[in-house]
């Protein structure tokens, strides 16, 4: 292919520039080969990261692991972080995030999926994933790990799937002899909703220095501040990890918050409560993507970034719900609003998500 064709008069002046005629011929001939590669064998691929299911392990009725091969060029994880998965659902690519419930350093990563009812990906890897099927696995992410300088003493607490990112602390510190105070709190409708039972109750029968406590909702559940201090006294003053649905996420900060605690507790979200939306959008807006020279009259509601999807833009975004930070950009101008958090950003150049905002005024995003 010759350089010529990426110089027409036509192209963006980046595009006529030396690098960008390399940039760009890269990028086609990427992905040219990458389909060709695509075609031999569906986990090989040049432009990004694909992993091969090397199992499917049934957990409990609604939670299945699936242990995946990510290949040489994954960086590792630290215990407690997550990456996003794609799958393909109807012909349409899904991303959702994962937390990697495997303990660090290991040649595969496991991910424990709980089927959500109406529930895209999570429907769909219950009932098509099996071994030797292939997905798109993002780098590791997410600052909810364990410190390295690992605390005196630790509270792991989690309640339903959200045992995932606390199993990879829990299989992290086993691995290094390093169980020596931690109490681990989970709550889950039943015996058998309880992801990991058989191992949790192995490591505990193992492991001194580990206090497990399953609290059933039959049996003591849902579990609030006072039953948490009735089974774990010291709890306040530990170095406390959280991870559950978010009614126990509210309910947890704010007892963390009331016993002056607040800067003890880390918390993992698997998603986010959306405010009311805002009926202070204009019905049409303009953004413009002033890194690339666009720009876009989004004359139906939503977030920036579906409005920016519906115009053609690609951005990147992970869980599209204000918790990944995957979609991350710099507001210049115009003014937003967080629909998480409610917070209305209009000073020139602040950090805004765009999954979870919604335009006020024309919008002027470094894109
Ligand atoms: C950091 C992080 C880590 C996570 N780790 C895990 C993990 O380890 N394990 C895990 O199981 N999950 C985890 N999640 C959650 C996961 O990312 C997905 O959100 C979850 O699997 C549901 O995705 P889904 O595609 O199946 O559901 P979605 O299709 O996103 O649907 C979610 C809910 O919305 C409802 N819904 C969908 N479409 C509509 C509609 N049009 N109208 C009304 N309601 C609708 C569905 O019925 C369902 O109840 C994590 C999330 C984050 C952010």
């Amino acid at each position: 292919m010759s350089t010529a064709r990426w110089r027409a008069p036509g192209a963006p002046a980046w595009l006529r520039t030396s690098l960008g005629s390399t940039v760009a011929r890269r990028l086609f001939l990427d992905r040219a080969v990458d389909f060709w590669l695509g075609e031999v064998d569906a986990a090989w691929s040049l432009t990004e990261r694909r992993a091969r299911v090397l199992s499917v392990t049934r957990e409990t009725p609604d939670a299945t692991t699936f242990t995946l091969d990510p290949g040489p060029r994954w960086p590792g994880h630290r215990a407690g972080q997550y990456a996003t998965v794609d799958v393909e659902v109807d012909g349409a690519r899904v991303r959702r995030c994962y937390s990697l419930a495997s303990r660090p350093g290991e040649r595969t990563v496991a991910i424990t999926v709980k089927r959500v009812a109406g529930g895209r990906a999570s429907a769909f890897m219950h009932a098509h994933l099996r071994p030797g099927g292939v997905v798109g696995l993002g780098d590791p992410c997410g600052d909810f790990v364990l410190p390295t300088v690992l605390p005196a003493r630790i509270l792991l607490l989690s309640g339903g799937s959200g045992i995932t990112p606390v199993m990879s602390m829990l299989r992290d510190l086993a691995a290094r002899d390093a169980l020596c105070d931690v109490a681990f709190v989970h709550c889950a409708r039943s015996r058998d909703d309880v992801i990991f039972r058989a191992e949790l109750e192995g490591l505990a029968a193992r492991h001194r220095g580990l206090a497990l406590t399953v609290v059933l909702d039959a049996e003591g559940g849902p579990l609030d501040a006072a039953g948490l201090v009735a089974r774990v006294p010291d709890a306040f003053e530990r170095d406390t990890f959280l991870c559950g649905p978010e009614g126990m996420m509210t309910a947890f900060e704010a007892a963390w918050a009331r016993e002056g605690a607040a800067h003890r507790l880390r918390r993992e979200r698997f998603g986010a409560p959306r405010a009311a939306p805002t009926g202070a959008a204009p019905p049409t807006v303009t953004l413009r993507l002033s890194r690339s020279d666009r720009s876009h009259v989004a004359d139906a509601p939503g977030t920036l970034l579906e409005q920016l999807e519906r115009a053609g833009e690609r951005p990147a975004f992970g869980c599209r719900m204000g918790i990944c930070n995957a979609c991350r950009c710099t507001r210049r101008a115009g003014a937003v609003v967080d629909t998480v958090t409610g917070v209305v950003s209009r000073e020139p150049d602040e950090e805004i998500r765009l999954c979870t905002s919604v335009a006020l005024t024309d919008v002027d995003l470094a894109l």
